[in-house]
């Protein structure tokens, strides 16, 4: 691993090397992000390492991409052996991987099928289009009136048309005007949900487990009623799993925890185990129906690369079973965490390998307690403004959940 003999640490216990690679962000970046000063310059596994080669358990997993840990050997050598073949040879051809990624794909969603693209955001979007083409084509409503009903604290990306229904006000200030179409009901809120369908209701989209908004696992049989809802009233179910999926909570989809299914599934984050951006919106043959050639694409969607990554990142997470690894140490993550006797923590909650913990108000905001963190070893960010997310890379073992806990510990029962 790196190593650098002597660094030279500034008072800010930072490197000159640290410091020199943030000055350059800084200096050349966009502001759009205000990251934690860890300079990470390798990884393996849970484990990253800086560039003075301090190491930390990344409890954050890339917002859960890297479910399958840093630099998986076996997702390594597809994307090694596959970008010595082909790369890229756009959908204006066919390529022999593609079909490959498809069929896996379907087997593990139980949805027959799939339409590749790169970010989680354009995956969204691409249930968007599916959705209100289906809306029109299919359901019979009347041109530029469908309806999608969305929930309060989601997130699905910063694209406008995503930002749009997002209810976080500074997702939206000032990137005017929006795009219509949305109606928001509050999360786990069945009967808010019969009260805002119309004729024009074309789809409920949601995330089975809100993420971003901080980790809120919605009431117990919230996603069935939903599920019976959509299915009286002609309107198409469709799960943001983009986070949520892919072993994440314990089951391959969170949406599996209450054995529903739905019309329409979006995936991204760790479909690629953190190499390449590769999702896909995964749908009914009604649904998917709706395009025809020329509707909708994407320059690097379906490229032969990233099927090959794909399909290595996804047998990882079924030969390891990392869905069974996240249902067991989360429970046992989780409990830890709830017998931390700290004024500060207000809950710990979650599913599975997606934990989180609110700090009242008085604890005065997360970031201290992740800056605290990143300086024991244990990276992990806050979400929001009083939870910290913790979720490490699904491959992680009980003993060094324990390593970490030990750190979480005492950065929440410290003083000050
Ligand atoms: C991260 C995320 C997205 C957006 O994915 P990007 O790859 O950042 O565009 C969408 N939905 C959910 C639930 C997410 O967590």
């Amino acid at each position: 691993m790196q190593t650098v003999t002597s660094p030279s640490l500034k008072s800010d216990g930072l490197s000159e090397k640290a410091q020199y690679y943030i000055e350059l962000e800084e200096k050349y970046g966009a502001n759009n992000y205000h990251p934690l000063d860890a300079v990470i310059a390798e990884g393996k596994g849970v484990w990253v390492w800086d560039t003075s080669g301090k190491k930390y358990l990344d409890c954050l997993s890339a917002y859960s991409a890297l479910n399958q840990g840093h630099c998986h050997p076996r997702i390594l050598q597809a994307m090694i052996e596959q970008a010595n073949k082909v790369t890229l040879t756009s959908r204006a051809f066919r390529n022999d991987q593609l079909g490959k990624f498809y069929e896996k794909l379907s087997q593990i969603s139980g949805l027959p099928k799939v339409l590749p693209m790169n970010s989680g955001a354009e995956a969204v979007e691409t249930a968007i289009k599916a959705i209100r083409k289906w809306a029109y084509t299919v359901k019979g409503v009347p041109a530029n009136h469908a309806e999608i009903i969305v929930c309060s604290n989601n997130f699905a990306g910063r694209t406008i048309s995503l930002i749009s229904f997002s209810t976080e006000k500074q997702y939206q200030h000032g990137f005017w005007p929006l795009t219509p179409g949305f109606k928001v009901i509050p999360f786990g809120d069945a009967s808010a949900l019969k009260r805002a369908i119309t004729p024009n209701t074309a789809a409920f989209m949601l995330e089975p487990i809100q993420g971003e908004g901080g980790i809120i696992v919605p009431p117990d049989g919230f996603l069935k009623k939903a599920e019976q809802i959509c299915r009286d009233h002609n309107v198409l179910l469709i799960f943001d799993e983009i986070q949520t999926g892919l072993g994440r909570t314990g089951k391959m989809f969170a949406h599996q925890h209450e054995l529903v299914k739905p019309d329409g599934l979006t995936v991204g984050k760790a479909l690629s185990g953190g190499f390449y951006p590769i999702s896909a919106f995964i749908s009914t043959e009604e649904v998917m129906g709706v395009f025809h050639p020329g509707d909708h694409g994407s320059t690097f969607g379906g490229n032969p690369l990233a099927a090959a990554i794909g399909m290595a990142a996804l047998d990882v997470i079924i030969e390891e079973d990392l869905p069974g690894r996240a249902a067991q140490l989360g429970e046992y993550f989780l409990e830890q965490l709830k017998s931390i006797g700290s004024p500060h923590i207000k809950e710990v909650r979650g599913k599975g390998l997606l934990i989180g913990l609110e700090l009242h108000p008085e604890a005065g905001g997360a970031r201290r307690f992740c800056k605290a963190l990143v300086k024991e070893g244990v990276l992990a960010k806050e979400t929001r403004d009083h939870v910290i997310r913790f979720a490490p890379p699904l491959v992680i073992s009980q003993a060094e959940i324990d390593w970490c806990m030990d750190k979480i510990s005492r950065v929440l029962t410290a003083d000050s």
